[in-house]
């Protein structure tokens, strides 16, 4: 097998475009797993550890724009507060080794319904960059995830990096696993409060074929809340909410767990992180 390890991202979508078959790497914590088992046996792997722009990350306009290749511990460490959201889901990742390694970029190119990074990006609205030698082009993560593992990444292309708002009020994540630690997801819940807008933002992952967006749900409880006085919701606003949560998921029986466990968990993690986020809404008053 072929190893390729460019040095600059130019140089990296030029081998992309000259060998569509090499399978990319940055963390290898999905890829490797995959070679171990027999899943993928590309012709040529292309390295992109050694690429300095894909390991940046910086502020524009209240945006911070991330690169793919910012790992999970550094995205805890430098970024906990901008991106509260995808910092507490970092921490929920694998183990202190798998969050050292694994990248947001690699979650996204895998696509698992159980990528724990995705739910966070959707609650902010990622855009994520798409390059390749012909250019670059910019898709909501919600464009980009068209299936189970499934994305609309071209064969030349290479997730360059992702854009999201910096935090301007709590965020907050939730998983339910049959352990603490270096678990896949049964189900999991990011909520996102934007008080600017009075708006809230949930997304369900790991019930579904793609991280799902609860949108009727995030707009009933946006109504309900006390933007002004911050008073707690009343339990029936409560109660509906992780109602109206829990029909948006579109769960499986599977080997993790059963589709009515999964709908109702997500329910209650959907209660469970906006009590959580509603109760932090002080200090970002
Ligand atoms: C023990 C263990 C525990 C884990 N626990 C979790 C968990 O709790 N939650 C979770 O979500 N995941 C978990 N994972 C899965 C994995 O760690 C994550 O999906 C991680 O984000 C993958 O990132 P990576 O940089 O290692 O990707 P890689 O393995 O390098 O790549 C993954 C895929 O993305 C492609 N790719 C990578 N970078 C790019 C790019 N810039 N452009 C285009 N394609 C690219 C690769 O070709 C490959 O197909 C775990 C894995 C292991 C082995």
């Amino acid at each position: 097998m072929d190893v390729h390890r460019p040095d600059s991202l130019s140089e990296a979508l030029e081998l992309r475009a000259a060998h569509p078959q090499a399978m990319a790497m940055a963390g290898g914590t999905d890829l490797m797993v995959d070679l171990n088992f027999d899943r993928a046996r590309p012709p040529a792997v292309l390295d992109l550890t050694r690429i300095p722009e894909l390991r940046e990350w910086s502020l524009q306009d209240g945006h911070v724009r991330v690169g793919a290749g910012v790992t999970y511990t550094r995205i805890m460490a430098e970024l906990g507060d901008r991106l509260p959201g995808l910092a507490v889901a970092s921490r929920t990742v694998g183990s202190l080794q798998i969050r050292n390694r694994g990248t947001v970029g690699g979650n996204l190119a895998t696509a698992s319904p159980a990528g724990d990074a995705l739910p966070p990006l959707y609650t902010a609205d990622a855009v994520v960059e798409l390059a390749s030698t012909r250019g670059t082009r910019r898709v909501q993560v919600a464009e980009l995830i068209t299936g189970p593992k499934r994305t609309a990444l071209a064969a030349d292309e290479l997730i360059a990096g992702f854009t999201l708002p910096a935090a301007t009020g709590p965020q907050e994540f939730a998983k339910v696993g049959t352990r603490n630690a270096m678990v896949i997801s049964v189900c999991a819940v990011s909520l996102a409060l934007w008080p600017v807008e009075r708006r809230v933002a949930i997304c369900i992952g790991s019930a579904g074929p793609t991280p799902i967006a609860a949108t009727a749900a995030a707009a009933f409880i946006a109504g309900e809340l006390d933007w002004d006085g911050l008073r707690r919701p009343s339990d029936a606003a409560l109660a509906r909410f992780g109602e109206l949560a829990g029909a948006a998921a579109q769960p499986i029986d599977d080997v993790r767990g059963t589709a009515d466990y999964r709908r109702h968990a997500v329910g209650v993690l959907a209660r469970r992180t906006l009590g959580w986020a509603w109760g932090r809404m002080p200090a970002w008053s």
